[in-house]
């Protein structure tokens, strides 16, 4: 298979075989379910003879952590998930991700949002729509003109602007997720135009994502279900830019007692890879959330060792 990746300035190599990646955000040092996430999809690019890039996704600056990032990588290595070709880090790609918001302001669906939160809360509010907690807030289109045109993306008037994605109505997307099956969502009603670019001049993970999966000619991403709900409008985003779509691989969470995702929000705590034994722990801890079972039991196991029979015992089907 040929990927069209002939409209990216520096075309990813050409890829007839599976490249896979891992993609932390430097926002804290892996837990348990980062650590699946990791697992899951080295193993799954290992079993397919692929390759597994790391990507750092420190595009959002204000939420990453010093030294996070290089504690991710001590973890990872600790635990034997060795990456393929050099990391990338998302910081060091403003350049490609603007190509890509004046690529799609040619396409004439880009407009600027000067909405607070606040200000759309109140929208919603006066139009008697609730958004309940810790669930996205669907913008109801308060800046978008009638008719969309190329705006001047370099021109920053004093006031502060948010790039959204106008999105076309009946914007319906469906893909088939390898473990989970046909997937559908309706990006009108479940997400509404969406930022881009935000009013700080940072790119949104939507948009940087979608850029360097198709950078890196990533054939498949597989990463925790948490992120299912943004795998529509990253399809939508790949389809405007002409970029090819991976397959998707959603992987369970890891929940917490009382049910909760674990993530660095609620202090979700990290993996303990000090010494080989407790990175083996952990692997072992991880692998029994993916499924795997009948694994090298031993304390004499190697992490290499017992990487190997996970590789051979990983089946996506049987988690
Ligand atoms: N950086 C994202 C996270 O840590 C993952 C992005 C992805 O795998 O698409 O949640
Ligand atoms: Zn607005």
């Amino acid at each position: 298979m040929i990927l069209a990746v002939s409209n990216l300035k520096n075309p990813s190599p050409l890829s007839d075989g599976y490249r896979g990646r891992f993609a932390p955000s430097p926002t804290g040092p892996l837990h348990a379910g980062s650590l699946v996430a990791a697992l899951g999809s080295w193993l799954d690019a290992r079993k397919n003879g692929g390759k597994w890039l790391l990507r750092i996704e420190d595009v959002d600056t204000p939420r990453c952590v010093p030294g996070a990032d290089q504690e991710i990588l001590r973890q990872l290595l600790a635990c034997g998930l060795q990456w393929d070709e050099k990391i990338s880090w998302q910081s060091s790609h403003q350049e490609r991700y603007q190509r890509a918001l004046e690529r799609l302001n040619t396409l004439k669906c880009l407009y600027p949002c000067t909405c607070s939160r606040q200000a759309i809360s109140n929208t919603l509010a006066a139009l008697g729509i609730e958004t309940p907690r810790n669930q996205e807030v669907i913008y109801p289109g308060s800046c978008r003109p009638a008719s969309i045109l190329m705006n001047d993306l370099g021109n920053t008037p004093s006031q502060k602007l948010a790039w959204r994605l106008a999105l076309p109505t009946g914007c319906q997307v469906e893909f088939e997720d390898l473990r989970l099956g046909h997937q559908q969502q309706n990006l009108n009603d479940q997400v509404g135009d969406f930022v881009l670019c935000r009013n700080d001049g940072l790119f949104t993970y939507q948009l940087a994502v979608v850029v360097d999966d198709a950078e890196q000619a990533i054939t498949h991403v597989v990463r925790g279900v948490d992120l299912l709900s943004n795998t529509a409008r990253q399809i939508h985003l790949q389809e405007l830019l002409g970029y090819p779509r991976p397959q998707y691989l959603h992987l369970p969470l890891v929940l917490d007692e009382q049910g909760e995702k674990l993530s660095k929000q609620t202090l979700a705590t990290t993996i303990h890879t000090q010494d080989a034994k407790q990175a083996l722990q952990e692997l072992r801890k991880a692998a029994l959330h993916l499924g795997l079972r009948n694994l090298p039991a031993g304390d004499t196991t190697s992490i290499a060792e017992w990487l190997l029979a996970a590789t051979h015992a990983w089946d996506y089907r049987s988690i």
